[in-house]
């Protein structure tokens, strides 16, 4: 069992006297609150925090990583709180933990692989630092180092957990040593049967293989003296998940897999050029393989991997996988982020390291400018993924959303219908307003009430295009219905007022030209367009009342008058009502020889209808109006016509009557000049 001298005896190496401290001070506090919890294997529960510290201390992380190493189960399993982590050991702590403590209640439900990335990717998004992500990575470890104590179906979820999102976290961060690990722990619950079988081949030809890895070495090794390029020779089994994986993936049986040793030089120079130089001594040696030779020393990988690769027929005939590469290199091959932790202190910035860490830091799409090595590691916030949040579904579905979604954004992204009905939603099983922001890691659920419907507020609450689509599909659909349903009650009333009937009216040819002069395709429409106020329902009744009387006077209308009747300037027109023309056939009564046209002013209370009220008053007189006119202003509606008179008593008559609506205030004659 680790010791705390253990981890403090390596941390002296490179830490403070106070950060030591602290780092003992965590540890007591550590062992008081885990104080008799056991873990599945029988041991002190307190082991556990210990290793995982160990594990951290071995990387050269800094104090708060290690410290939190110790803490990391505390707020989770005891009734500690953030708040007294923060007391004890300080903000940078406190945050690293309740981050741990958080990241510890999600766990991947969903076993397909196609959700591992979007897991992969919230896991990410929730370490806000690095760090977070580097203690739960050394916790993994731990867990399957010791994950023979779980019960069999819990080994191979966690197994699969870790192959599926753990070990790709761990290489995307260039930390080999871990991945290969997790890699292997995972392969050997995954598949023990071929693990135990290339296990044991690995050990059986290990002497022979023993001998063959010290000749090659000492082939290149000598060359290399000869041309005094220094450095080592290293050749090393492959990873056994790395021999399946190869196996598996190019159908071949594990005595074709030449390279199961994979040799490697590391060079003491610092300089490429080297490299290249130790690449054709190799390729001068041995003849290469055409095809295997890969250079990312000029084109790393993503994970900001360096490294010249190539494959040659060896001594024996045989293939041999050779990697060249510098010592930093090397280092960052092997521990990736977790090798720029020790130049933290002291050490000024090297410019290559500014161009590793620029690449690196393109790599994870971080976005924070880093100043110097010292912020490098404790500001490094891995916000690879800022603009968005990842969620669970209730089966355990990892859902991407753009950040401020809402649970209508989540409802919708299941089903319109899920979306349409939705009511209410809960977050990890708490009742949440719809306006609340998703957060990485949530659990949602919606509650759902058939029947019921969107609300236009929910726009505001809405951020992805699909939520504000449907909604406002919805939204059209229903102002198109009740736009309907006011239309038509409308046009009911108006045709009725005027002792017409809309119904008998709508197969008429004069609604077909109604149709066609407000380019409107079906009678529907023309009822939405006066359910939505651009059309009043004045305007069609008039067109029905005009043409109704129409015959009968234009019957007995010379050929001069008609003319005259069509000419432009005689009209209704209704200003404030998108000053629509509406073309008036006059009803012209020749008898009345000695009508003469007099202009009069109704002012009346703004009302649906009063310019056909006042209308209908008089031409029941059975005299012609031969200009209308309505302005409404505040309520008021002014009513300016023109009629045809035959004389006074006439008109005091129509005075009278119309002065008999309610809807009138006033009327006068007005004298024109
Ligand atoms: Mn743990």
């Amino acid at each position: 069992m680790l010791r705390i001298n253990d981890i403090l005896d390596k941390a002296q190496a490179y830490l403070t006297a106070e950060e030591l401290e602290m780092i003992q001070k965590a540890y007591i506090y550590s062992a008081t609150v885990h104080q008799g919890q056991v873990r599945l294997s029988g041991e002190p529960y307190l082991t556990h925090p210990m290793e995982v510290a160990g594990i951290l201390v071995d990387m050269k992380l800094d104090s708060a990583t290690i410290i939190s190493g110790l803490l990391h189960d505390t707020i989770e399993d005891t009734l500690t709180t953030k708040e007294q982590i923060e007391r004890e050991f300080g903000k940078d702590v406190s945050f690293l933990v309740s981050g741990l403590t958080k990241l510890s209640r999600i766990s991947f439900g969903s076993q397909e692989e196609r959700q591992a990335e979007n897991f992969r990717k919230m896991i990410l998004a929730m370490s806000s630092d690095i760090r977070i992500l580097m203690v739960r990575l050394a916790d993994r470890i731990h867990n399957m180092r010791t994950l023979q104590y779980q019960k069999p179906d819990r080994r191979v979820y966690i197994a699969r957990e870790t192959m599926d999102v753990y070990a790709p976290l761990a290489n995307r961060l260039g930390i080999n040593w871990m991945k290969m690990e997790l890699e292997d722990m995972a392969f050997q619950y995954l598949s023990p049967d071929a693990y135990n079988e290339i296990k044991s081949r690995v050990a059986k030809s290990y002497e022979s293989r023993n001998l063959y890895t010290e000749e090659v070495k000492n082939i290149i090794f000598q060359e290399l003296v000869k041309v005094s390029i220094q450095g080592e020779v290293e050749g090393r089994a492959k990873h056994l998940y790395g021999i399946y994986r190869k196996m598996h993936e190019q159908h071949i049986d594990f005595d074709e897999v030449y390279d199961v040793i994979a040799f490697r030089i590391i060079l003491d120079s610092e300089k490429e050029k080297t490299c290249y130089e130790a690449l054709s001594i190799v390729h001068a040696l041995w003849k290469p393989v055409p095809g295997r030779f890969k250079d990312y020393i000029a084109m790393p990988k993503a994970n900001n991997y360096q490294s010249l690769h190539t494959a040659v027929i060896g001594p024996h005939g045989e293939r041999v996988e050779i990697q060249i590469r510098t010592r930093a290199m090397h280092e960052w091959a092997e521990k990736g982020i977790a090798a720029h932790w020790r130049y933290k202190e002291g050490r000024a910035f090297q410019d290559d390291e500014d161009s590793q860490i620029k690449k690196l830091r393109e790599a994870l799409e971080v976005q924070k400018d880093i100043k110097n090595p010292k912020e490098f590691m404790s500001n490094l916030k891995m916000a690879l993924f800022p603009e968005d949040v990842y969620v669970f579904t209730p089966h355990g579905d990892v859902k991407t959303f753009p950040r401020g979604a809402t649970p209508i954004d989540f409802a919708y992204s299941i089903h319109t219908d899920v979306g349409n009905q939705c009511i209410g939603a809960k977050v990890n099983r708490n009742i949440v307003p719809l306006r609340y922001h998703l957060q990485n890691g949530d659990q949602i659920e919606i509650i759902t009430q058939a029947g019921h419907h969107p609300s236009k507020d929910w726009l505001k609450y809405v951020v992805t295009s699909r939520a504000i689509s449907k909604i406002r599909n919805w939204i059209n659909l229903e102002e198109k219905n009740s736009s309907q349903t006011l239309g038509r009650d409308l046009l009911d009333k108006e045709f009725k007022r005027n002792n017409l009937k809309f119904s008998t009216c709508v197969k008429s040819d004069e609604m077909k030209k109604i149709l066609v002069e407000h380019s409107l395709p079906t009678v529907e429409d023309l009822i939405s367009q006066v359910g939505y106020g651009r059309i009043s329902p004045r305007q069609i009744v008039n067109s029905f009342l005009v043409t109704a009387e129409a015959p009968k006077g234009s019957e007995k209308l010379p050929e001069k008058t008609r003319k005259k009747a069509a000419a432009p300037s005689l009209g209704i027109s209704l200003t404030g009502i998108d000053d629509v023309m509406v073309k008036f056939a006059i009803n012209w009564d020749l008898r009345q020889k000695h009508a003469y046209p007099v202009h009069i002013k109704v002012v009346c209370n703004d009302r649906k209808g009063v310019l056909t009220e006042v209308s209908s008053v008089i031409t029941s007189f059975d005299i012609n109006i031969s200009f209308a006119q309505v302005e409404t202003t505040d309520m008021i509606a002014n009513c300016m016509f023109i009629i045809d008179v035959n004389d006074l008593q006439q008109l005091n008559s129509i005075f009278s009557a119309i002065r008999q609506l309610k809807v009138v205030r006033s009327i006068e004659r007005i004298r024109k000049a």
